[in-house]
Parts: structure tokens; sequence; C-alpha cells
């Protein structure tokens, strides 16, 4: 069994969700496909969760119109047009309804709709084709508790799902999408649909997970700020786990997880341009070279400092720390020590007033808020020549916050103000990667 992941981009226009069928077509192994919803439609969706009703039905009606358009481009068959029209006017009744009923706490509810529309509208194309398909609702399977998928219900609700059919040629189901403990309609965080993958693709022991989008892998900086990244042929599971935690928006934060915990390899492809190499994501090649291979960059940082002149290098004062984050459920990402004194970032600052009040009992407060993370991934072991001088040299114009290094080998962290990372991005770039 294979997975096949395909983003919103590579189902933005019906020629381009034609190509995906074509490709996946190619490769005549048995596969489940997994689609994220059609580009901007989340973003629609969400808007619509939260508009009043006028401006909602405004929105409905160029959704309406666009899905239309849509289809027209899409199917040939006339059986599978009226299939197609008729599933399309439900869902629009049923997003109707809920927007003039104005529930509150919906979105979750609301979002979930542009994985169902993508993932029915690709089963009619597969069906007018007579391939030899089955559609697998997501809610019948993904399940998460306290937001995080829960891999032991999957596996086994996935097989039965799977069982429940004789075997076809492909399966087509939702990204992003389960159902949480209460029975919700909830999801995975934008993004999601990769981690979808990677989880079924883990929890079936898949051959290969394939993530397609619109860029040619992971490339060795953020194409969106850098000019003149290039893809990376080969990671290690640590060193895309790292790369997508810390901001490289072409794999979902916690997507890697699964894959390296199955020993499932992760293969990143463009459906723009098919026959890239692309990037390959398996376990650590002992032969593979040390050094820098890859920088991102996560926005939204948070910095707390906490100053104890006495107290700090007492046992038991990190743990009194770290107990106030656990208290109010956030995570830390980085921390540095001294004697005097203890920073450390986070990158949920929804508590963060209540945080600032439990740890004034413990020294003097501050907190600096839009900061940056850079994060320079590598193989950085500890025989390895001077590998933080590489990384820091490059951003001797840079003022820097926060410097971790040693905490793992495949990654150096580096904390800066916000308003300097297309600065620092640069200057990695040139420093680390240039050619010649
Ligand atoms: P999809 O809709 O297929 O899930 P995404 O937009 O989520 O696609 O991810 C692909 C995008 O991620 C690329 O178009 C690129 O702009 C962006 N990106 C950010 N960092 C990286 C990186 N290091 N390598 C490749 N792409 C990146
Ligand atoms: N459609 C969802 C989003 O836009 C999930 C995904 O694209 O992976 O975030
Ligand atoms: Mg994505």
């Amino acid at each position: 069994m294979l997975v096949y992941k395909f983003g919103g981009t590579s189902l933005g226009t019906a020629d381009r969700m034609k190509s995906v069928a074509d490709l996946i077509l190619s490769d005549p192994r048995q596969k489940i496909v997994v689609l994220s919803a059609v580009s901007g439609t989340t973003d629609n969706l969400i808007k619509l969760s939260n508009s009043d009703i006028q401006n909602g039905d405004i929105l409905l009606q160029e959704m309406v119109k666009q899905y239309k358009d849509y289809v027209a481009g899409l199917l040939s068959n006339e059986a599978c047009i009226t299939s197609a029209k008729e599933f399309l006017g439900e869902t629009f009744h049923s997003l109707r309804t809920a927007l003039h009923q104005q529930k509150p706490n919906d979105e979750k509810w609301f979002v979930a709709f542009g994985e169902f529309i993508s993932t029915s509208l690709f089963s009619f194309l597969l069906i007018e084709r007579g391939v030899n398909s089955a559609y697998l609702p997501a809610l019948d399977f993904m399940r998460s508790v306290e937001g995080e998928p829960d891999l032991g219900q999957i596996s086994i609700l996935l097989k039965n799902v799977l069982e429940a059919f004789e075997p076809k040629d492909v399966y087509v189901t939702q990204g992003y999408i389960c159902r949480n403990e209460n029975n919700q309609t909830d999801n995975l965080r934008r993004g999601g649909s990769d981690y979808t993958a990677t989880i079924i693709g883990a929890v079936l022991k898949a051959e290969e997970i394939q993530i397609w989008t619109d860029i040619d892998g992971v490339h060795n900086n953020d194409p969106r700020i850098v000019q003149g990244t290039r893809a990376i042929e080969k990671l290690s599971y640590a060193e895309a786990a790292e790369l997508a935690y810390f901001g490289a928006k072409i794999l979902h934060p916690l997507c890697v997880r699964p894959a390296r915990e199955a020993g499932v390899p992760i293969r990143l492809l463009n459906t723009l341009n098919p026959t890239a190499t692309g990037t390959l994501i398996d376990k650590e090649n002992p032969m593979s070279q040390g050094g820098a291979k890859a920088v991102a960059a996560k926005d939204g940082i948070t910095a707390i400092n906490i100053r104890s002149s006495h107290m700090l290098m007492a046992h038991g004062f990190l743990r009194k720390i770290f107990e106030v984050f656990e208290i109010h459920k956030t995570s830390v990402d980085m921390i540095t020590t001294s004697e005097v004194a203890v920073s450390l970032t986070i990158d949920d600052d929804r508590n963060l007033e209540n945080i600032v009040n439990d740890l004034k009992d413990y020294g003097t407060i501050s907190v600096e808020k839009d900061q940056t993370i850079i994060c320079v991934v590598g193989s950085f072991g500890k025989d390895e020549m001077a590998a933080a001088v590489k990384v820091l040299l490059p951003l001797q114009n840079i003022p820097i916050r926060m410097i971790s290094s040693g905490g793992s080998a495949s990654n150096i962290s580096i904390l800066i103000n916000a308003k300097y990372k297309k600065d620092a991005l640069e200057a990695l770039n040139k420093g680390l990667f240039a050619i010649g």
C-alpha cells in the first residue's frame, strides 16, 4: 500500500485535479489518496463560520459559482455531472442552513466541508474514469483525544473500515479532519492533511508516503523569503522533524513523527513537475555528510526571562518553573540558563498572563513578543568541528537573543527579533549554502 497526499494548490483548478488523477493512475500499486481542500476553500469556510448572515450568503454564492465552474471543467459523463451537482446542492444547503442558525463554536464543523467537497469531486472523477475505487469517510476512523490524534484507535478503526470493502485499487479520503473524544468534528490544525497522510501510512505500515505539493521538495531555506534556495535530496527523520516543527511550511509541524516511529519513508514531490527528484525523508544515513543542510524560521514566538539572584541554581528551581508551563498547558521550545536567569520561549501565548503571574513567585519576569526562532538543521555531531561557528558567523550583524545548541545533533537554534528574520535567513543562505 502507498499513501499519496495532495495539497490545496495541487487541486486548485479542475485541470489540476485531472492531472492528480493521471498521476496516481500512472502507478499501478494499490494506494490511499489523502486530499486537502481546494486552495482558498478552508479560508473561505473559516470566514463563513464567523460571518453574519448577509455577508455569509454573499460568500456562499461565490463558492457555489466557483464549484459549478469547477465541476464543468472536471467531469464529462452526464450521470457523474448530475451526481456531483446533487452533492454540491446538498452541501451548500447544509452550510446555508448552519449559517442562518448562527450556531456558536462550529468553525470546525464548517471547515470540514472543504475536504468533503474535494474528495467527493475526485471520487466522481475516478468513477467517470472507471477506476476500481472506494471513498473512505475520514470521520469514520480519524480520532483525536485532547487535540492530538489517537493512533491506537485510528489503527483499529481504519483496518475495520478497509475490511468492509472488497480490495480496491484506489481509496480516497479526507486529510485534516477527525472526530474528537466528544464525537464532534475536529481537525489536526492548519496544514493537517500532511499529518493525516503520515498517520495512515504509519498505522498501515505503508511502503511509502508521498506528499505532493507545488514545489520540488524541501528546500534548504524558505523560498517565500530567500531567493536561490535549492531542494534537498535526502533528510533524516530527525532533520525533517526539526524543520517542520520550526517553520518549514511544506510539512505540518508534527507530521514526521508517526512515519518516523513506524519507519515508513516520506517522499515530497511536485505535482507541477512530477519528474523532479524531490526529497526523501528516511532513516539517518551514517555516510551522510556533516554540517548544515537547511534553515527554517518560526514566527510568533514570545521570550520569557526569569531573573532570580539567589534561587536559580538551587535544586528543584527549574522544576517549579516548568510546572507553571505544565499547569497552563503551554509547551516550551527553547531554553537557556545562566547563574542568575533562565530564558525560554513559547509559541502559544494564550495563557501568557497567567504564566507570568505564577512565575512572579520565583523572580523578576520580563517578556519580549514578536520573536523568531531560526533553526539550522543538519548533522552537528559532538565531534563536528566549528559547527556553531559556521552557523553564527553569517549572523555577525544581527542581534541574537538566545542560542541553543547541543540539545540534539541535528539542530542549532537562534532567537532573534522578528524584524531581523529576512536578513538572518539571507545571511545564512549566503554563509552556509553559497556555491563556489
Ligand atoms: P500544500 O497546499 O500542498 O499543503 P503548502 O502551501 O502547505 O502546500 O506547502 C508548500 C509551500 O511551502 C511551498 O509553496 C513553499 O512556498 C512553502 N515553503 C516554506 N518553507 C519551505 C521549504 N523549506 N521548502 C519548500 N517549501 C517551503
Ligand atoms: N485544508 C486544510 C488547510 O487549509 C488542511 C491542509 O491543507 O492540509 O489548512
Ligand atoms: Mg500544507
